[in-house]
């Protein structure tokens, strides 16, 4: 799919230069865009100073003369305290201007926050991404966006420089609904995956040949191509971390509690990740699920 470039010169406030954040950033710096940015944490300001990015102190010199600000945040009270917060976008962004939300957080979160925005005449977009820290470094992320049709019209452009599928889903929070039902797929592929290999292990099966095999057939999978290779050689490194994971099942635990909808692969994938946190895993990333598999077979 093919979208619109952005019209340079566009000055971009960036919040939020965690694992996404940084090479997102640098796309955004890759397609001509003017970009600075802000983080609370020190180890990310030293990472986006390596890369040459202009930083901001705090956030009210981010946005002072940005046209766009994009926040990429790990969970609904951050954004709620960036966008609303005293001292945050909500006094100091001007009317008219736009803040694309590519946070994962809540649908009913995302609604409360345009709402207060909207009083000021400030449009609000969730776009919320897929396609893991590869996608973020590739530029190639598929953006899920809720808001109105002229506020995505005014943010394709940018997203443009950090994603190739850009989906218009439908009003304020319909991004991160889509994004819940992504993550409700993930942590069951994940599940999926870990439990053909336990199988696979105690019959002594060969798991590489397997994974190779299954590749070519119907159960080939993003999971099986890109974290099946770290499962196998047992790295936990993240990536996406185990409680970033248990965070967004939890967004679609409690959508799906809200409309009354029982989603047992859902709860039972919660119930796993609960499982491999409560083992002190929350940090590692989400392919370590596979851990919680040694544990319930009793092999390694
Ligand atoms: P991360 O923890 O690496 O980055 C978040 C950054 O936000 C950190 O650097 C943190 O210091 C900063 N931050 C927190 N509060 C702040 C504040 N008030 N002001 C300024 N900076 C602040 O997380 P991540 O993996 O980059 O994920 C970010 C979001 O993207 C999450 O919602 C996550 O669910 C989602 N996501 C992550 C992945 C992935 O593979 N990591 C994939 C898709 C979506």
């Amino acid at each position: 799919m093919t979208h619109p470039t952005p019209t340079a010169p566009l000055r971009i406030a960036f919040v939020g230069a965690g694992i996404m954040g940084r090479p997102m950033i640098a796309n955004l710096r890759k397609a001509g865009l003017d970009v600075i940015a802000y983080d609370l944490s020190p180890a990310a300001i030293a990472r986006l100073r390596e890369d040459g990015v202009d930083i901001a102190p705090d956030l009210k010199s981010a946005m002072a003369g940005a046209d766009v600000l994009i926040t990429m945040l790990p969970d609904t009270p951050h954004v709620q305290d960036v966008l609303l917060g005293e001292g945050g976008a909500f006094g100091l962004l001007p009317a008219g201007s736009i803040v694309i939300d590519m946070s994962t957080i809540s649908a009913s979160g995302i609604q409360a926050i345009g709402a207060g925005l909207a009083t000021r005449d400030i449009a609000l977009i969730d776009a919320p991404v897929s396609g893991g820290v590869k996608g973020a470094i590739g530029g190639t992320l598929s953006i899920m966006c809720g808001g109105s049709a002229e506020a995505f019209a005014r943010a394709e452009p940018v997203l443009g420089a950090m994603g190739t599928t850009i989906t218009h889903a439908g009003a304020l929070g319909m991004g991160q609904v889509f994004k819940m039902c992504n993550q409700l797929m993930v942590g069951v592929h994940i599940q999926a995956m870990c439990e053909a290999f336990a199988l696979c292990r105690a019959q002594g099966g060969d798991l590489e040949l397997l994974r190779d095999t299954l590749m070519g057939g119907a159960a080939g999978s993003w999971m099986l191509e890109n974290l099946g290779p770290q499962v196998l050689a047992r790295d936990d490194s993240a990536g996406f971390r185990i409680d970033l994971q248990l965070k967004d099942l939890r967004l679609a635990g409690e959508a799906a509690f809200e409309k009354g909808l029982p989603l047992p692969g859902l709860s039972m994938a919660t119930a796993l990740y609960l499982e491999a946190r409560a083992h002190g895993e929350g940090s590692n990333g989400n392919q370590a699920m596979f851990r919680t598999y040694d544990r319930l077979t009793n092999q390694a």
